[in-house]
């Protein structure tokens, strides 16, 4: 337990900027860009990101990523080799299944990242901008999948979680500091 929580890191800034083998994007269904960090992604990366994003398939009209999954692009113009996107739940108040759904996103996201060969990936708190998903639960949330995942694979050697402000980053500190402590 101990040694898997070495691997993640709180980080406050701009995702876009790190150099880390995948970065994620916090999408929505179509994944044909968005508000929030979605739109600086895509606007970092340029245009030939929006050009992969259209080449992933549609499941159905207007869905190329349901809630809960992830897609593998280039990353392009960015600094990271990859951009994996996932679709974090609207929060509705918890009853609608989002703790699981955002458990799927980390989940997802880090099997594709492996599956590259990645070693290192960077996340935003998926779901807490304008999906509104209360953020210390997002948290909690957040640091358990991570932890859980560089348990299982101790060969992965850095998860970088981004907070866009400072707030954002004590939250997810407290959250780290709890693992293990509670359900
Ligand atoms: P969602 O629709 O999943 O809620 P948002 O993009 O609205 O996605 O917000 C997700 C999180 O990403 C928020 O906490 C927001 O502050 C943060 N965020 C926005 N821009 C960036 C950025 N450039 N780098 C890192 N995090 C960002």
């Amino acid at each position: 337990m101990g040694a898997a929580r070495a691997g993640i890191e709180i980080v406050t800034g701009d995702i876009t900027r790190l150099s880390v083998d995948v970065i994620v994007n916090a999408a929505n269904e179509r994944m044909l860009g968005g508000g929030g960090v979605d739109g600086a992604i895509h606007a970092a990366a340029g245009k030939e990101l929006l050009a992969a994003c259209r080449d992933v398939a549609e499941l159905r009209a207007g869905v190329r990523c349901p809630t809960g999954e992830a897609r593998l692009t280039p990353a392009f113009g960015l600094p990271a080799k990859w951009v994996v996107h996932t679709v974090g739940p609207i929060w509705h108040g918890g009853g609608r299944g989002e703790p699981k759904l955002l458990a799927s996103c980390y989940r997802q996201s880090l099997q594709l990242a492996l599956g590259q060969g990645a070693k290192s990936i960077a996340f935003p708190a998926i779901s807490t901008g304008v999906y509104s998903y209360p953020p210390s639960l997002a948290s909690t949330i957040a640091v358990r999948e991570c932890d859980g995942f560089l348990a299982d694979n101790p060969s992965f050697e850095k998860i970088l979680l981004v907070a866009f402000r400072q707030q954002a980053a004590d939250i997810l500190r407290q959250a780290l500091g709890a693992l293990g402590t509670k359900q």
